[in-house]
């Protein structure tokens, strides 16, 4: 088993991450277990490539580790791709995942075109700076409503392509195979990243 340090202090993220690389042979480290993240990462560039870069290169200067961060986030088309790398932070500074999937509802009221997809950049830096990326996206809809308690953020009230379930109500494995995560981090296999 090769092992791999995460940059995430979120644990859905986490174990979303171990279960997608499992197969792949690799045990993940969380930030938990080197001590915490860095205080300082200004995650505030407008790509989710360049945050999840500040990301792991923070993390990998701090850990001396090889550090895989995940950028990630809702697009949605009929809100000029809104909250986009702002996903985190939607209903402002202090909110949370439940604040911020009701203002993405509020401001999806009446709006026809439900069309949105998830995205994520996955970027690994080593401890001598080398540097690569890799994107992966799930294309879905915003349902009116919110069901189902599975994942996280805003799986409640995203449909993807092809299936009726949300993302919350989906069971963890689907979710895993078919996520942005899932696809940004079969990318890198195959761009030979991991
Ligand atoms: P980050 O931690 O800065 O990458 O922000 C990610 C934010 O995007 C999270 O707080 C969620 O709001 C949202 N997000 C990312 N991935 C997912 C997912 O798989 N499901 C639901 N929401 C997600």
């Amino acid at each position: 088993m090769k092992t791999i340090a995460i940059a995430t202090g979120n644990k859905h993220k986490i174990e979303e991450i171990a279960a997608i690389l499992k197969p792949l042979g690799y045990t993940v480290i969380s930030a938990d277990e080197l001590g915490g993240l860095p205080d300082d990462i200004a995650e505030n560039a407008d790509t989710f490539r360049e945050n999840a870069l500040i990301k792991a290169r923070a993390c990998a200067k701090h850990w001396n580790k090889t550090v895989l961060a995940d950028d990630s986030g809702l697009v949605v088309d009929a809100l000029d791709g809104l909250p986009g790398v702002h996903s985190a932070r939607y209903a402002g500074e202090g909110g949370n995942d439940g604040r911020n999937l009701d203002k993405l509802l509020r401001n999806m009221e009446g709006v026809e075109n439900r069309a949105a997809r998830f995205v994520t950049v996955i970027a690994i830096v080593t401890p001598d700076g080398k540097e690569s990326t890799a994107e992966g996206t799930v294309e879905g809809r915003i349902i009116h409503e919110k069901r189902g308690t599975g994942g996280f953020g805003y799986d409640p009230s995203f449909v993807p392509d092809g299936e009726t379930l949300t993302f919350a109500e989906l069971p963890a494995e689907a979710k895993n195979s078919m996520s942005h995560r899932a696809n940004a981090l079969k990318n890198a296999v195959k761009l030979g990243l991991l």
